[in-house]
């Protein structure tokens, strides 16, 4: 910098005015976020402290905000809606956009969590308008549903037909006379991951492919200054919250593959906390952030741009925990009003006992990836398909992924210990997902088996084990190699083995049944008869036939006997 320049800049400085003629340095904070999954009220407690909750997510947003009120921006990673809470998700998430709207959030990369519901109920969250079906929307304590007042960015998300991205691609926010992009998106794998209805005729495009073929464009646009705003991270291997201690996962790759342009990436996906510095193409490091999850962190980022060069000079970062016992912080009065308001429409349903457990029915796993939850779920899936006329199922099919939360034995909202109530279910069993009873040869349902192992029809790095109904039964030998672990001659169904060229009626729910979990043989099931919903399904089962309902008999989960291991001491079984 030379002399006149920075006895300007440090003139300008002094009044608090930047010019873009002479060098200047311009302080901006970007507020992000990621994964809030509908959490409109507190989680629980995080990092010691009583955490989250849509009222004291927005008091710290806005002190931090206060700290630089001129250049502010608030950012989210995708992942805001989905999989929420039945506050937020029995009205199809318009609590949260409302939230999110009365907060300030700005912008939000779309995630995969956000195709849940296909892409025209995600075009309704941006653009506003009531749902076309269910009574249960537009019940705001502002009135009808008017959209988000954020802009969700898919810069790697196109429709098939046109060619164009669901939503924007970028935006540029312009901070004291120095524009800024931030592009976002979605993982690639999206719909490996999400009903494959709810992503139908749309196309996912590689991540750091989409943002490298946008760096021209932007600098036509005299933008220097890029920000990758992704919903795909990584995590570290026990490091603190704010660390980058042994870190990997998908998002390294992503970023190793970026342009030098980029300056800063904000990521999500993996609900991990971490402030990592990684490679782009050429070795240069940039910050990689991520905010936990749930709304229970905030990601604090400081950058400095300057107006000679347009482009970033410096970034710092570092994590702050939505603490509710900070007196600090103030919550916001009118958030808390839309909160109570949607708890007390939700209550009676939510608190409803549906049924009652003698113990706590779990996701813990036997070495054959079996659990208690997903045995339960199973069997309320085959029982709410398998008499006549609703479809005839013999066997039922659960994917572990969406099998969310255990069923606790404690009591959690006053309902007594070993009272389940539907809030609780629905915990579980988040998604509303429908049921579908279709036929499969023996054949069809041993290549479902083996599509369940790495290596299959399964690129994850690990196994996703399918929950199975009561009297359906097999082993699997992890030995064997990709499409030839189930054991032959042991999957029976009440003892009998099953035949290669008879067809049996089998129950999975609508992700499975539509080749989700690259479950991709259950494309070919015949004879399709759709069923309830799945949540509905486990209800009826918590209040009947498998779990009698409050003054009955609890349920005592059996024993995990369904799935067996030829060597139990070699595989994992993550609840993904
Ligand atoms: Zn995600």
């Amino acid at each position: 910098m030379k002399l006149k320049n920075l006895v300007a800049s440090l003139a300008l400085a002094a009044t608090g005015v930047a010019g873009s003629a002479v060098a200047a340095d311009v302080p901006v904070k970007i507020i992000a976020f990621n994964d809030f999954h509908g959490n409109l009220q507190s989680p629980g407690s995080f990092s010691g402290h009583p955490a989250g909750g849509a009222d004291y997510l927005a008091g710290w947003i806005a002190k931090l905000r206060a700290e630089n009120p001129v250049n502010s921006v608030v950012v989210h990673a995708g992942d805001m809606v989905g999989a929420s809470p039945l506050i937020s998700a029995l009205f199809h998430d318009e609590p949260t956009v409302e939230v999110m709207n009365m907060m300030g959030v700005d912008i939000s990369s779309v995630g995969n969590h956000e195709f849940d519901e296909g892409r025209d109920e995600l075009i309704r969250l941006q653009k506003g308008g009531c749902h076309p079906r269910d009574a249960n929307s537009c019940m705001g304590l502002n009135g009808p549903f008017t959209g988000a007042t954020f802009k969700y960015l898919a810069a790697n998300v196109l429709d098939q037909t046109t060619g164009r991205p669901l939503f924007p691609r970028y935006v540029i926010r312009t901070f004291s006379g120095v524009r800024m992009a931030f592009i976002g998106m979605t993982l690639e794998n999206t719909p490996t991951i999400v009903t494959p209805t709810g992503v139908a005729g749309l196309n996912f495009n590689d991540e750091a492919d989409t943002v490298n073929s946008l760096i021209r464009t932007l600098r036509n646009q005299g933008v220097n200054a890029i920000a990758v705003v992704v919903h795909e991270g990584g995590a570290q291997a026990g490091g603190p919250i704010g660390g980058c201690v042994g870190f990997s996962g998908a998002i390294t790759d992503i970023v190793s593959r970026l342009d030098p342009a980029v300056d800063l990436v904000i990521s999500g996906h993996t609900h991990q906390a971490y402030l990592c510095d990684l490679p782009v193409s050429n070795g240069k490091l940039v910050p990689v952030t991520s905010a936990s999850s749930y709304g229970r962190l905030l990601t604090n980022i400081d950058l400095v741009l300057d107006t000679a060069t347009r482009d970033v000079k410096s970034v710092s970062a570092r994590q702050v925990v939505v603490a509710r016992d900070d007196p600090g912080v103030t919550p916001n009065a009118a958030i808390a009003a839309v909160v109570d308001h949607y708890a007390g429409l939700v209550g009676p349903i939510a608190n409803r006992v549906i049924g009652k457990i003698a113990t706590s029915v779990t996701r813990s796993t036997s070495p054959a990836c079996e659990h208690q939850a997903g045995d339960l779920i199973a069997d309320s899936q085959l029982a709410a398909t398998a008499p006549s006329g609703f479809g005839d199922a013999r066997i039922a099919f659960m994917n572990p992924g969406g099998v969310r939360a255990d069923f606790a034995y404690a009591s959690s909202v006053g309902e007594g210990d070993g009272n389940v109530t539907y809030g609780e279910a629905f915990t579980v069993q988040p998604f509303g997902n429908s049921l579908v009873t279709m036929t499969l040869t023996g054949a069809q349902i041993k290549t479902a088996l083996e599509q369940q192992f790495v290596g299959c029809t399964n690129n994850q790095p690990f196994n996703r084990v399918l929950q199975v109904s009561k009297g359906f039964e097999y082993e699997w030998d992890a030995k064997g190699g990709a499409c030839a672990r189930v054991v032959p001659g042991s999957v029976k169904l009440n003892g009998v083995a099953i035949q290669d060229g008879q067809t049996y009626r089998v129950t999975v729910n609508s992700f499975l049944a539509t080749g989700g979990d690259s479950f991709l043989v259950f494309n070919e099931g015949t004879d399709r008869l759709g069923g309830a919903v799945d949540i509905d399904a486990l209800s009826d089962a918590l209040a009947s036939t498998l779990v009698p309902a409050p003054t009955g008999t609890p349920y005592v989960p059996p024993a995990l006997t369904r799935i067996r291991q030829a060597d139990p001491t070699t595989g994992s079984c993550p609840n993904n």
